[in-house]
């Protein structure tokens, strides 16, 4: 943290975030509006001007949220605040996406067709979940069940890049399950989670049941380690996971781990290849590329490999970069500086390392001047040894490679540490059967197909572990009592 800069910045008179959610937010109403409280510089990623600040909670507020979460477990109407929450939030949608507009750089439609519709999506699926399990299970006859009781108070750390969706996976399912949860938010886009918090208030959310922790990465860490913790559920990058694992684990309990991703779409000779090409690429640089699950490495059956090159370089070419705040279907900047520098590290990365740019390239996208906007860009020829081939990029970075054969595919596919999800374009029934067994990911979406309402979300390697949405985004959140012995009532 450069605290020169939250200094400097302060005294320029930038207003604070507005604060909502009442009690269930910290720092308090007091603290919050305090100068002396240690306080991030939001910046618009727009314009990259200096919009707002947003105070940071440290080991006092961390203390403050456990110790309210610690009376909360178990406590309130699950189905009932759930419902309830549902009907708030979707009163609230439109203050939602322009929070989320204004935060993280998307579109406004995108922010309101997308960001905000797949957070209700969730919750409404966590609900009939939660409607259609049971708490206990008989598992033999003569009183021997199976209990599934809340794990107690929940730390739900989670990022920036779909900023309601993934709150609303964590309290969703934690709160399905009977936890009482703290939910420490991106410190980058903190303005949804705040009106969620002001939705679980009036939800009716018993005291400490809920808590918003704002901060940064410190604030995380803190939450992460405190003893206090039952269980941490974390969504971001595979190197702050790393030491959330590594926190959970010195104090023994579980952490629920949703990392990064670099995906294969696969592409056979048998697909409808404008199709999923065009599907393809809108995979990849929606949302600007910021999402775990993109499908940013195109693999494709060397038949068709020139066609599809060239039907990705005219495709991405139509993907144009614009405003925020004006409607359509455009992509918007990049959330932040070092974001945008990152990306143009790894497109700089794959120029050297000999990979073929057939569009796009360095550098701000045409017509801004100011702006986190990159290129929409494709590289293909890209051979497994380059770091764009293994590396996640999170920007609009698509990369192509050709296979021979299924099992080059599969092979190819399978290469690199992550393993989120794979996508797989072929007509061929008995293909897609193969091809999904052997693929090392935890979600494959065959010819563009969504997932089925609640099916479960995450990966496996260094993509992580545990399981969110659903039935299994609950389970993911409780512990099983084994209880044996008991007469009937
Ligand atoms: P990050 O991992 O740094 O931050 C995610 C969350 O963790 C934020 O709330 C942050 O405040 C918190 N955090 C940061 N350091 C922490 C620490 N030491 N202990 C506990 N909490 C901490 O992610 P980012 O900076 O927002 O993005 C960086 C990269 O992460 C991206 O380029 C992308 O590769 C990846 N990412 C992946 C996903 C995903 O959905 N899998 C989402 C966002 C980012």
């Amino acid at each position: 943290m450069d605290d020169t800069l939250i200094t400097a910045a302060a005294a320029t008179g930038l207003p604070v975030l507005p604060r909502r959610g009442g009690g269930a937010v910290l720092p308090s109403a007091r603290a919050w509006a305090d100068p002396a409280r240690p306080r991030l510089v939001l910046a618009d990623p727009a314009t990259e001007a200096p919009r707002a600040l947003l105070p940071l909670s440290r080991a006092a507020e961390v203390e403050r949220a456990v110790a309210r979460a610690r009376g909360a477990i178990g406590q309130g109407d699950r189905a009932a605040i759930l419902e309830r929450l549902i009907a708030e939030i979707g009163a609230r949608r439109e203050e939602m996406a322009q929070a989320i507009s204004r935060d993280m750089g998307s579109p406004i439609d995108f922010a309101r067709e997308k960001q905000v519709e797949a957070a209700c999506d969730h919750l409404r699926a966590t609900l009939n979940a939660l409607r259609a399990m049971s708490d206990r299970d008989e598992i033999a006859p003569g009183g021997h069940e199976v209990h599934h009781v809340p794990a107690g108070v929940a730390a739900l750390i989670t990022p920036w890049n779909w900023p309601l969706n993934q709150v609303a996976l964590k309290v969703g399912g934690a709160l399905a399950a009977g936890c009482a949860m703290i939910l420490k938010p991106s410190e980058l886009s903190t303005s949804a989670a705040l009106i969620f918090a002001d939705c679980m208030e009036a939800a009716g959310a018993p005291e400490g049941l809920f808590t918003l922790l704002a901060g940064d990465g410190e604030t995380g860490r803190l939450l992460a380690a405190h003893p206090g913790i039952d269980i941490v559920s974390f969504t971001g990058s595979t190197s702050v996971g790393r030491g959330i694992a590594a926190a959970a684990g010195a104090n023994l309990v579980p952490a629920l781990l949703e990392l990064g991703g670099k995906s294969a779409n696969l592409l056979f000779a048998d697909c409808d290849l404008a199709l999923a090409v065009r599907q393809g690429v809108a995979h990849c640089f929606r949302n600007s590329g910021q999402s775990c699950n993109a499908a940013s490495r195109m693999l494709v059956a060397r038949e068709v490999y020139d066609a599809a090159v060239e039907l990705a370089a005219e495709e991405a070419a139509s993907w144009v970069m614009g405003a925020p705040a004006t409607r359509g279907g455009h992509l918007g900047p990049l959330v932040s500086q070092a974001q945008y520098d990152r990306v143009q590290a790894h497109i700089e990365a794959a120029l050297e390392d000999g990979a073929r740019l057939v569009s796009g390239g360095p550098g701000r996208a045409e017509g801004f001047e100011r702006g986190w906007y990159p290129r929409p860009t494709v590289f293909a020829d890209v051979a497994p040894g380059m770091r764009l081939f293994r590396e996640e990029v999170f920007g609009p970075v698509l990369s192509i490679t050709p296979f021979e054969d299924e099992a080059e595919a599969v092979r190819l596919a399978n290469e690199g540490e992550y393993g989120l999800a794979g996508y797989l374009q072929t007509a061929d029934p008995a293909r897609q059967r193969r091809v999904a067994q052997g693929l090392r990911v935890g979600m494959v979406q065959i010819n563009g197909r969504s997932r089925a309402e609640g099916a479960p979300f995450g990966g496996v390697r260094q993509s992580g572990y545990g399981r969110e949405a659903g039935i299994w985004g609950i389970r993911a959140f409780q512990v099983v009592k084994s209880v044996s012995g008991l007469d009937p009532l």
